[in-house]
């Protein structure tokens, strides 16, 4: 007789079991390759961020393929969540976890023998349970799959040892079609999943990764103040929707919670600090509504899946691109515009440099700690990571954190040579055997790559933060190798400048004004960076530069340098700044004592003597404008503005001609006919040598006389309502301070000119525009 088979598909095809079983229209960007390449028997890997829908990629094909999916997961506390939403799609499935009782483990493993699932969800450890692997026994494994699969990879962001036997398992269970699913994995990552699993030539699919909805911006802070000053400003540009502010501590979790608070915000916070009743109360409230700005650790955002967050803000730069991609991501799942903004200070990477040599502490200190174990003698004692620590650190030169400690004793116990676990409050230590510390157990290679992949990590996302590209290209690049014809965004700062809050915070500066050619001034700027041999950090070098003769200065001997005053005309501030560009332009780099030096790009740049590429000059044209065009003359007094003057083209002829009834000079209208193509008034300054307030209150004088300025772009929601009642009777004579006085808006000079330009020519607008003829 024959029974039916009890793990016979659930739905004939891909497309009928995506409308009839998950109730959806169309598949989203990569699903149909990744789980056609599934039904079609292919070992796979899916890379797609989170949130893309992964899920559907093993869920659907357990529906279409005969046979028991078994899905390992590495997250015991999501499992619940996502047998909960199989059962919602009526697909029969169920988890089996340390989470379960005896029984219930029993119980649900009897019903996996007897087909009661179609889908069973698993940890890589189960793999270990011997219970568990006779259950699975004779049974048909039509699909393994594997979530999280970058945790398998060493070079990955999240190695779990635990992964690293699925490639043995998946051979035990005879290597049936394999799915590996993952949000973040770099090319180098892709490969080694693969590697490991034992796959020949697998079908790769990664997708999804451009989030055209999303601003990313990074904003290199100076300080603290900084910072909290460019938050506050996103924040109140942002009234709409759930803020997330991310902070790679608890205690800097609290301090800016503290600080917000002062200011009149009401944030709620987030940390493992919390108890769990705290932290899922915080997150409801998140959740609902409620809490719409949240400071949080990186604790939060595990399967926190709401849809209107509309701000992401990373307080400190994250220790990889994966995470900062996973956490910037939760941003605009709504498909409405949001914002990513990093605020990027150097002396943050001292907080991961701290993370990794803590969890990977060097074989120095793991030999020490089991010397001083060994004292202590075998058999159990109890545990103080902290006394240990102290003990450690008063024995050797460098003080030991008992973090470090920690990390050691599981290294130990990996290799069998202590146990350790908690009985009631107490801790508990085994010595398990006597071991010398030449014959330690311990991986020191894999222990000294890890260490190194964690540094990579940390320089890959630096390079995020100090790069030229474009933000979001870099971030789609960096997950795929195939993404090399994808265009720049369009919309983050590195391809239109900072975004429209941060000119309220005042955080535009106008360029600095030089009296030599822009290229010479950065090469002054770089040969004083290598002349101080990457011994010194921006201040320094600044002050070098500009002849200081400051006790730092001089005791360093900097002042016997060639470079000592080559730049003496610049400021401190311009200084610093420039070398901040450098740095942008990846000429520099700054170790984490924030020394300054030449990269070979910035070497290259110094020595070479041909103009600067386009890429640089363009960058370097915002910051610095240089009056060196026409040389001076006869010692004669030369303004920069003449000088630049001298070599402007001719105005253009309907100008020209209407020069001669114009109550405004010339001046003004070569600045107007800038203006109507497009250029920006701090293109226009660089262009014709203004400085940009000029070239406003050249803006204000031909609004005033009504010439149609394209400013519409510049319009302040807020401000321009008021400024139409307060300016109403407003003329260049009178004094711009007593009009913003009487503004309730606060505002910055510039915005406050050009809104009231918009004001002022709205006084002609029934005219019929100037150049239309
Ligand atoms: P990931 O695992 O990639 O983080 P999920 O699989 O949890 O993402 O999917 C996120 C959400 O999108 C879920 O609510 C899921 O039901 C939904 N979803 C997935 N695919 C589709 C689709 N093709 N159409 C509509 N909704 C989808
Ligand atoms: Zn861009």
């Amino acid at each position: 007789m024959n029974l039916p088979d009890p793990f016979a598909p659930i739905a004939p095809s891909i497309d009928r079991a995506l409308q009839d079983v998950f109730g959806f229209e169309a598949f989203r960007a990569g699903q149909r390759r990744g789980i056609e390449a599934v039904v079609q028997n292919n070992n796979t890997l899916i890379v797609m961020p989170t949130g893309s829908g992964k899920s559907l990629c093993y869920m659907l094909p357990a529906c279409v393929m005969p046979g028991l999916t078994l899905a390992v997961s590495p997250l015991i506390a999501l499992m619940k969540d996502q047998a909960d939403a199989l059962e919602s799609f009526n697909i029969p499935a169920t988890y089996i976890n340390s989470s379960l009782s005896w029984d219930e483990q029993r119980q649900r493993l009897a019903g996996m023998r007897a087909g009661a699932y179609k889908i069973v969800l698993v940890a890589p450890e189960r793999f270990k349970s011997q219970v568990f692997l006779d259950a699975l026994a004779g049974l048909p494994i039509g699909l393994f799959a594997i979530d999280e699969a970058h945790c398998i990879s060493q070079w990955g962001h999240d190695f779990r040892p635990d992964y690293l036997t699925l490639g043995e398992v998946r051979k035990q269970l005879g290597s049936p079609t394999t799915l590996a699913l993952t949000a973040t994995a770099t090319p180098e990552v892709q490969r080694d999943i693969a590697a490991q699993l034992g796959f020949e030539s697998p079908r790769v699919v990664v997708s999804g990764f451009e989030r055209p909805n999303l601003f990313f911006e990074v904003y290199p802070a100076r300080s603290r103040r900084a910072k909290y000053e460019r938050i506050e400003a996103l924040l109140d540009q942002t009234p709409e929707g759930s803020k997330v502010i991310y902070c790679a501590t608890r205690k800097q979790v609290e301090e800016v919670g503290r600080n917000l608070r002062e200011s009149g915000y009401y944030p709620a916070l987030y940390h493992a600090g919390l108890s769990d009743q705290e932290r899922d109360e915080v997150q409801d409230a998140f959740m609902a509504g409620d809490a719409p700005l949240l400071i949080a650790t990186n604790a939060f955002g595990m399967g926190v899946d709401k849809s209107d967050v509309r701000a992401i803000i990373h307080f400190n730069i994250p220790g990889s691109v994966e995470a900062y991609y996973q956490e910037a991501g939760r941003a605009g799942r709504d498909g409405e515009s949001a914002h990513c903004l990093l605020l990027f200070n150097r002396a943050d990477l001292r907080i991961h440099e701290f993370f990794t040599e803590n969890s990977f502490p060097d074989r120095k200190q793991i030999e020490r700690l089991w010397s001083l174990l060994q004292k202590h003698g075998e058999g159990t004692h109890a545990l103080d990571a902290d006394m240990l620590a102290d003990h450690l650190s008063r024995a050797g030169d460098d003080r030991v954190h008992p973090w470090a400690v920690g990390s050691a004793l599981r290294l130990l116990e990996r290799g069998g040579h202590v146990a350790f676990g908690q009985r009631g409050p107490t801790p508990w230590l085994q010595v398990m055997d006597r071991a010398r510390t030449r014959e330690l157990r311990v991986d020191w290679h894999a222990l000294d790559a890890r260490r190194r992949v964690d540094e990579d990590h940390q320089e890959d996302m630096v390079r995020y933060a100090t790069g030229h590209t474009c933000r979001q290209l870099y971030l789609v690049r960096y997950f795929s190798d195939t993404a090399e014809d994808i265009p720049r965004c369009g919309r983050c700062d590195r391809c239109c400048g900072p975004p429209s809050y941060a000119r309220d915070a005042g955080q535009v500066r106008a360029p600095i004004v030089v009296s030599e050619a822009a290229q010479t001034v950065l090469r002054k700027v770089l040969s004083g960076i290598a002349r101080t041999r990457g011994r010194w950090g921006t201040h320094v070098v600044a002050a070098m530069l500009r002849g200081s003769r400051a006790k730092k200065v001089v005791g360093a001997g900097l002042d016997q340098l060639s470079t000592h005053g080559i730049l003496s005309a610049l400021r401190q501030d311009d200084l610093v700044r420039l070398i901040d560009v450098c740095a942008q332009l990846g000429l520099t780099t700054q170790n984490t004592h924030g020394c300054v030096s030449l990269t070979e790009e910035g070497t290259a740049l110094m020595i070479a003597s041909e103009p600067l590429p386009a890429p640089v000059a363009e960058v370097l044209a915002r910051h610095l404008t240089s009056v060196s065009a026409s040389p001076r003359r006869s010692g004669a007094p030369s303004s920069h503005q003449a000088a630049a003057r001298q070599n402007e083209p001719p105005l253009p002829a309907h100008l020209a001609a209407h020069l001669a009834d114009s109550e405004l000079g010339e001046t003004y209208l070569r600045t107007f006919a800038l203006a109507r193509e497009g250029h920006d008034y701090q293109s226009i300054a660089e262009q014709r040598g203004l400085t940009p307030s000029s070239v406003l209150r050249h803006f204000l004088k031909l609004a005033e006389h009504g010439y149609p300025l394209p400013l519409q772009d510049h319009a302040d929601g807020r401000l321009l309502p008021e400024l139409r009642e307060v300016a109403s009777d407003w003329s260049s004579h009178d004094k711009l301070a007593d009009l913003k006085e009487r503004l309730s808006t606060p505002c910055d000079y510039d915005t406050l000119k050009l809104n009231l330009a918009i004001v002022l020519q709205e006084r002609f607008e029934h005219l019929q525009p100037l150049d239309a003829s």
